[in-house]
């Protein structure tokens, strides 16, 4: 029985490898692959170095530079199902900045990533299932910078005028089980083009006062988190799970001696945070007795939908270049450890 246990555990852990292509002045400069792409099947992955094979690493699935974003969803699809079914479910992009994270589940207009279309299917259901259960959906947006908890739908919250509502929020446990973030905003929508404005408006907010949007983007965690209650319409049951929709900060290395004052502290509180996911994702996949879930604001914040029958997906993204085979071996390294 505790086999079984362990294997469902074990079970609720899928991890995406997603390969970027080469971009025009990569293509431009003649950079080298590190990574080859003919021999990615069956959630393979061979790394190599000079064109001579490396490491191969095992992952769920892999997508390579041809795969489309629709490629992605169809894998990344039945957790929508999930979540309307009851399961707390965790979705994360994680890799060094410029790997495609924000591409992966944000998207482009031309190219909508994994929020927009895990949404979509999301609504979709609940309008099929509409004669049999009812849905009560609600959103938040937040943003985790250097451990510090801003909630993006609260208009005027800057990161640098927003002192106060940043260490405002804070997470409390209020039940068994049970955590919360008094006072963050959970705005209430009925329909796809509701939850998309309230996104875009939590993602306008996330940029607005820093002097350098993409610099910030990539120092912080911007996390979607979708609540969703549901009423079965025969027999009266209710459901209530929550779907986590995280674009991870970058999770390259900065040396002490390039960094100091406040990058070195939000490097560290990036490291950290980072580390921590990695030891609470595979404390879990290992089945260890005690799950680490205090040691970062993030998974504190993920507690409740880590875990248990709760079910996650890790998106770990990286670049093809020759120059960057460095920390693509750290994200793979990072993404074995945690499968
Ligand atoms: P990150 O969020 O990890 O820093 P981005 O998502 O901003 O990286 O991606 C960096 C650049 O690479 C962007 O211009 C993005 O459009 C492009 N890009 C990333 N992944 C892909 C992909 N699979 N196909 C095409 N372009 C991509
Ligand atoms: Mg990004």
């Amino acid at each position: 029985e505790i086999y079984n246990k362990m294997l469902e555990l074990k079970g609720n852990i899928r991890v995406f490898c997603r390969c970027r292509p080469l971009n025009t002045e990569e293509i431009a400069a003649g950079a080298g692959m590190a990574i080859d792409f003919e021999s990615a099947k069956d959630g393979e992955l061979t790394v190599r170095l000079n064109g001579a094979p490396r490491k191969t690493f095992k992952f769920d699935a892999v997508f390579g530079h041809q795969a489309t974003q629709a490629d992605v969803f169809q894998d990344t699809a039945p957790f929508v199902t999930s979540v309307l079914d009851g399961f707390n479910v965790c979705i994360f992009a994680y890799g060094q900045t410029g790997t495609g994270k924000t591409f992966t589940m944000e998207g482009t207009e031309e190219a909508r990533g994994v929020n927009f279309r895990t949404l979509k299917q999301l609504f979709s259901i609940i309008r099929e299932r509409q004669k049999l259960y009812r849905y009560d959906v609600s959103v938040s947006v937040l943003e985790v910078y250097n451990e510090q908890i801003r909630d993006l739908l609260v208009s005027g919250a800057q990161p640098g005028v927003a002192a106060k509502s940043y260490c405002r929020l804070e997470i409390r446990q209020v039940g068994e089980g049970i955590h919360h973030v008094p006072g963050l905003v959970e705005a209430h929508v009925n329909s796809m083009t509701e939850v998309w404005e309230v996104l875009q408006t939590g993602s306008n907010a996330r940029v607005v006062g820093s002097t350098n949007a993409n610099e910030h983007s990539s120092r912080s965690h911007c996390i979607h988190c979708v609540m969703v209650k549901g009423e079965n319409l025969l027999n009266g049951e209710c459901t209530r799970s929550k779907l986590w929709l995280v674009d991870l900060a970058g999770s390259e290395r900065v040396t002490k001696t390039e960094v100091q004052g406040e990058r070195l502290k939000e490097t560290q509180n990036i490291n950290r945070s980072l580390s921590a996911l990695g030891d609470v994702i595979s404390a879990l996949a290992t089945k260890s007795a005690h799950i680490p879930f205090r040691n970062s604001k993030l998974t504190h914040l993920l507690q409740d939908s880590l875990g248990g029958d709760s079910k996650a997906l890790m998106f770990v993204q990286i670049s093809p270049n020759e120059n960057d085979l460095s920390e693509t071996l750290c994200s793979l390294n990072f993404a074995s450890r945690v499968r």
